[in-house]
């Protein structure tokens, strides 16, 4: 029986939630629909909603249910244990920033965005330098309220990563470099080559929109409680298990990037709508961690998107949609689907290359919030960087340091989340096929509902029941490790490109 005091603290955070989702409602919109003009308005309408959930997440009518009910103990329920200690996170993060503080980052973050805008425009990283100089400022003083005990780094990622400690995912991403430099070498030299020309055939954008929703549908994405639209960037919002949006973006003569593009956000999409309804608004109702979501989106688009199984099911089927495939062998289109190429680009990288990029971030977002880099050595250090670990050098910063938005949001720490991603996805794909041994002619037969299926069960329905790192125990038997993604990586990789 749940006291009166669970009871109304349930409701209350049910209405934080809803005021936190009426802001992500408005943000879908301002990316898909919104006319131009309405920006000014839009953002007037999103500071009072922002305004609302913050007041209701630092009320004192929740710390004192917090302090009640952590003094009444959860009686051995699960789930009142999950909700009380994940609110008791959030809540004390809450309160430890004051107002002033969160006010003077989001007053920072407008104009910063803005100059970062038009810096990556002109290549002129002196132009931002300034105002990152400015969030890194505000984001040291957060990291000191909120407290650390290794380095103010982790008290950034715990926002997007919760428990996660800098120096452990360090200790990861070392042996994962140790065993990537030399497979991407062992790849760019290798004597077998894909021909991406394939991949840049005309295809209408409409035949594009129709094709990605049939397999989102067949993936299990429920269409009657989300959509699919189109933006500029490519993202995924869940309002509650029943209502998920997601979005991509059409090129007539890159169908790759859409389908994808639309077989990632679908993948973040089924982690959203398998969560469960009766949970909406808890804690017990919300994702693990910004990594665990990563992962379901990587594993839909990699492991199982850019395999052979599947398109042996999909290609024949594109190739009838698309009579400009018709004469294409599948080897060679599922060869060219798993181009590996150093690249300047974070979001354009394919999946070896991609932690390259990831991990450069991290070390420099690193070491710039410990006051180890100077924001004016950014660029070089960056620079000197990519030349290391991907043998490229940027030709100006616009494709550098400046090609991402975050820093310009005050977002730092978020960055990790992206390759934990990959390495869940591998560490879950392994476990997946351990419990589905016809995996592999499931996909071939062009079933994937027993996939989304020990996703839902094994991973969605639980929520924040676990932090990330003890999720991927319970499910997988293994801690968070590089290795399953470097075999997985191997063992695709050697056949196709021949070395
Ligand atoms: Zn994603």
């Amino acid at each position: 029986m749940p006291s009166r005091t669970y009871e109304s603290f349930i409701a209350r955070i049910k209405e934080i939630r809803a005021a936190q989702s009426v802001q992500e409602l408005l943000e879908w919109d301002q990316q898909t629909y919104m006319p131009k003009k309405g920006a000014a308005y839009r953002a007037e309408q999103v500071g009072l909603i922002a305004g609302v959930a913050h007041d209701k997440l630092t009320s004192a009518e929740l710390g004192r249910e917090l302090a009640e009910l952590e003094r009444e103990g959860d009686g051995g329920d699960d789930a009142v244990a999950t909700n009380v200690r994940e609110m008791r996170r959030l809540y004390d993060r809450a309160v430890k920033l004051p107002t002033r503080l969160v006010q003077e980052i989001a007053k920072a973050t407008a104009p910063a965005s803005d100059t970062w805008v038009a810096a990556r425009k002109d290549s002129n990283f002196a132009l931002f330098a300034p105002h990152l100089e400015k969030l890194l400022t505000l984001k040291r003083e957060v990291a000191e309220r909120i407290g650390w005990q290794t380095e103010p780094y982790d008290a950034l990622i715990d926002e997007f990563e919760p428990g996660a400690r800098a120096a452990e995912i360090q200790t990861v991403f070392d042996a994962l470099r140790r065993e990537l430099a030399p497979l991407v070498t062992a790849i760019t030299q290798a004597p077998r080559q894909p021909n991406t020309a394939l991949l840049k055939r005309a295809a209408p954008v409409e035949k594009q929109a129709a094709f990605n929703r049939t397999i989102a549908a067949a993936m299990g994405f429920d269409f009657d409680a989300g959509r699919l639209d189109v933006s500029a960037h490519p993202f995924c919002t869940g309002l509650c298990p029943l209502d998920v949006r997601m979005t991509t973006r059409y090129d007539e003569h890159a169908l790759g990037q859409s389908l994808f593009g639309v077989m990632h956000e679908a993948g973040h999409g089924l982690y959203e709508q398998g969560l469960d309804p009766a949970q909406v608004g808890t804690p017990m109702g919300t994702y693990a961690s910004l990594g665990i979501h990563e992962s379901q989106s990587r594993l839909w688009e990699n492991q199982i998107g850019r395999s052979r199984p599947f398109w042996q099911h999909y290609f024949p089927k594109l190739q009838a949609e698309f009579p400009a495939w018709a004469d294409v062998p599948l080897e060679d289109w599922h060869f060219a689907i798993n181009t590996v190429r150093p690249s300047l680009i974070r979001v354009e990288a394919d999946e070896v290359t991609y932690g390259l990029h990831i991990m450069l971030r991290f070390d420099l977002e690193r070491q710039m919030l410990a006051g180890r880099l100077a924001v004016s050595d950014v660029p070089a250090a960056w620079n000197e960087r990519m030349k290391q670990e991907l043998g490229i050098t940027p030709p100006n910063d616009a494709q550098g340091c400046l090609q991402d938005i975050h820093w310009s949001l005050g977002i730092f720490g978020y960055f990790p989340t992206y390759q934990l991603g990959n390495l869940y996805a591998a560490q879950f794909a392994l476990a997946a096929r351990r419990a589905l041994p016809d995996l592999d002619g499931q996909l071939a037969r062009g079933e994937l509902r027993p996939l989304r299926e020990w996703l839902r069960q094994n991973i969605h329905r639980h929520g924040r029941r676990y932090r990330a790192g003890e999720l991927v125990q319970v499910v997988t038997g293994q801690e968070l490790s590089h290795r399953p993604f470097i075999e997985y990586l191997r063992a695709k990789y050697q056949p196709l490109y021949g070395f």
